[in-house]
């Protein structure tokens, strides 16, 4: 079966790769939507600290189950489903706490191993997630809008607060729309206008193009002039990871989803005087996942706004050029699997 494969230096191919058979506790996915992620971009730029090359990209994944080990009872086959991407080795301080999200030796598809941008998909039963109610192209996107309710989750939100929200790519928007549900007032900031309309969509308060607008005032005249109790970070960039802690009220909080691809400098004095709590987000739980599930089927997100564009498997290659071309055009790539 074809599979788009990236190599350093911006390289890619399509290779002829052998169709997966499934061993015992797994099912066969017949995967309908994979969706391009800011990871795989990066992968492709040669900006993923993580990735081992030649990679198969591919952990946002929609599809429907095509056959199922003599042992597995909990999926079917016909059954529509999410791939959790991420392996937990169970032992680690992490894995021991409950968050096996940020495993020490976590393994992403697509990242560490072999990704789900194939026809065809192998996996354990467990990492199948079956949900009937939804539809493929609903599915691919249960992973990145699972690491945005994650980020909101780490973010201890308090029902009516104000909660500023660095960046609306789909993490951003992800983390808005889980925000909104747990009762935050919102304000979505990001460098491109067309970024607005899906942000109110996802349950923004207020829109705010922080390239025309001062960010720090408007941010500093909330809560009757005592600023945001909690800033999350979803862009990746030294500057709005610098930003968060200038934005931040006093005795507040800042989650960081985003990371800078080059080390930040701080001045750490005002870690002790604004009393911050500082936390990392990273991934998301079965629990997130199924979280995102349920507010996606109350019609929480605006799907058909995340969705860019759809490309065939066979110009996935050109996909990965349109979105460096024009960043702030895409919100969400999805890579058709079924249609060739
Ligand atoms: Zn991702
Ligand atoms: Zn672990």
């Amino acid at each position: 079966m074809k599979a788009l494969i990236i190599d350093r230096n911006s390289q890619t191919r399509f290779d002829d790769i052998p169709e997966p058979s499934i061993k015992e506790g797994e099912v066969l996915v017949s995967v309908e939507y994979v969706g391009l992620c800011g990871s795989d971009l990066n992968t492709w730029r040669g900006l993923n600290p993580l990735v081992v090359y030649p990679c198969l990209p591919g952990h946002e994944i929609g599809g429907t189950v095509m056959q199922v080990a003599e042992d597995v009872t909990k999926c079917q086959v016909g059954d529509r489903v999410t791939i959790l991407p991420y392996t937990a080795c169970g032992e680690c301080s992490s894995c021991k706490k409950g968050r096996p999200n940020a495993c020490k030796y976590n393994q992403t598809l697509g990242v560490q191993r072999q990704g789900g941008m194939v026809r065809k998909l192998a996996v354990p039963f467990q990492k199948a997630l079956v949900c009937n109610q939804l539809n493929s192209r609903q599915l691919a996107l249960i992973e990145p809008l699972s690491v945005g309710l994650h980020a909101a989750r780490r973010g201890a939100i308090n029902v009516g607060e104000w909660v500023v929200i660095i960046g609306c790519g789909v993490i951003g928007l992800g983390t808005i729309a889980a925000a909104a549900a747990m009762g935050a007032r919102v304000i979505a900031v990001d460098i491109d206008d067309r970024k607005e309309a899906v942000a109110l969509a996802c349950g923004a308060t207020r829109f705010i193009n922080s390239s025309k607008s001062d960010l720090l005032e408007i941010a500093g005249g909330l809560d009757e002039g005592r600023g945001p109790s909690l800033v999350i970070e979803a862009v990746g960039l030294s500057s709005t990871i610098e930003l968060a802690v200038d934005l931040v009220a006093f005795a507040g909080r800042i989650v960081y989803v985003g990371y800078a691809k080059k080390p930040v400098t701080f001045d750490s004095a005002i870690f002790l005087l604004k009393e911050l709590d500082i936390r990392g987000s990273r991934g998301a739980t079965e629990a997130d996942f199924r979280a995102v599930i349920a507010l996606m089927e109350q019609n929480r997100y605006p799907v058909e706004l995340l969705i860019s564009a759809y490309y065939p498997l066979g110009k996935a290659d050109r996909a990965l050029e349109h979105w460096a071309s024009d960043p702030g055009a895409v919100t969400k790539i999805l890579v058709e699997l079924q249609s060739e």
